[in-house]
């Protein structure tokens, strides 16, 4: 068998930084072999000009939003930014497959191997058949109106059903999309579906979640009279976005909370004390999208001392300016310079793999995965093979 030996100035294996004389050797379709010392390698090193790690996981995405490149104006909040992707979301198939393409191109180029994509519809089915990437799909269910829970559940499971039968080879659940766009009743049907299952949320992506959570008042006010939502069943909580939410599963769901932004030290506390199991409840970070949403960062120090696990995103390119995760670790480094980047690498690899339940083959250089290598230096990231 013919074998790749791969040295670079370090190698990052998933879970830490090896020795500075350690090479990986793979076989030439990729599949992991060893790490071994130089001295033992033998002739025909190849050796590169930056860090070798594994692919990168993207644990947040909107893939079949990538049309919307360029069209959303950055620093909107929020609730301007939800209002501009319902009312700017439609285009001709052409250019939403044409861009969704594109978007795919600059994943793979950039160094992302596996997906976790949000999908309203069935726009993404094709793109996904013919990828290099490995694709989970959270089917997104979302309506505040309690009276039109069941309708909005069964045509997410219509379009569940269609990723299901076209899609073999990925994982597809059906998820929540927001605090303050499902309705009681509608995360309980969520609940009832998704026993054991992974899932997603957008969780306190801004200030306006938990005040509308607490006491019935913000800037949600002005989304549901724009979008004409009849909110006279919701009843204010007491408590902050996560707090209300977050009971409502009670299947034993493995749960990826995304953003987190306005996540506060008695959140961190109330969580811990609720979950039972740690690695049912995993932070994924989009750093770049919080910065062109809302000009602000989740307190990612905060989520680092919970233990829970992070996991990355780059959410979808209407509210990035790429889908790319080292800019993502660029920005978690350039904020928060306490956070070295050994731990932001496993953010972006293993912990992504782990959280999509893919880390069989997916996150780390162990014997027999075939997680994709990428050279990461000053010029950014890049697939290797
Ligand atoms: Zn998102």
């Amino acid at each position: 068998m013919l074998y790749r030996k791969i040295k670079g100035s370090k190698i990052f294996t998933g879970y830490h930084f090896a020795a500075a004389d350690d090479v990986l050797i793979v076989q030439e379709n990729g599949i992991v072999e060893a790490i071994i010392k130089e001295r033992e390698a033998g002739e025909g090193i190849e050796k590169f000009d930056g860090i070798v790690c594994p692919g990168f996981v993207n644990a947040h995405c909107h893939i079949e939003l990538s049309h919307l490149k360029n069209v959303i104006p950055q620093h909107t909040g929020l609730v301007g930014f939800v209002e501009q992707v319902i009312f700017k979301r439609d285009a001709g198939q052409d250019n939403k497959h044409q861009a969704m393409q594109d978007a795919e191109m600059e994943l793979y180029n950039s160094g992302t191997v596996a997906v976790g994509d949000i999908c309203n519809t069935a726009d993404s089915i094709g793109l996904k058949q013919r990828s290099k990437l490995h694709w989970h799909n959270f089917i997104e269910v979302s309506g505040f109106v309690a009276a039109g829970a069941a309708a909005r559940f069964e045509n997410a499971t219509k379009v569940l059903q269609k990723f299901e039968n076209d899609l073999p080879q990925c994982t597809n659940t059906l998820v929540p999309h927001a605090p303050y766009s499902v309705s009681k009743i509608l995360f309980e049907l969520i609940n009832n579906e998704t026993a054991s299952k992974i899932i997603s949320i957008h969780n306190q992506e801004a200030a306006a979640e938990n005040e509308w959570y607490k006491n019935k008042t913000g800037n949600f006010l002005a989304l549901y009279k724009n979008l004409g939502i009849d909110i006279s069943s919701f009843k204010a909580s007491g408590k902050s976005s996560l707090q209300s939410w977050l009971p409502y599963f009670k299947g034993n769901q493995k749960i990826i909370s995304v953003h987190n932004t306005f996540i506060n030290e008695q959140d961190i506390a109330w969580l811990a004390s609720f979950i039972i199991n740690i690695d049912s409840f995993i932070f994924c970070i989009c750093p770049n999208a919080n910065l062109y949403i809302e000009n602000t960062l989740p307190p990612v120090e905060l989520l680092v001392n919970s233990n829970n696990k992070i996991v990355l995103g780059t959410d979808s390119i209407a509210s990035n300016k790429q889908l790319n995760i080292s800019e993502e670790i660029k920005t978690i480094q350039k904020y928060f310079s306490g956070i070295g980047l050994e731990k932001i690498l496993q953010w972006a690899t293993l912990n992504g793999a782990a959280a999509l339940g893919i880390d069989d083959i997916f996150g780390s250089f162990e014997k027999g995965k075939k997680p994709g290598i990428v050279i990461i230096n000053d010029e950014g990231a890049k697939l290797l093979l």
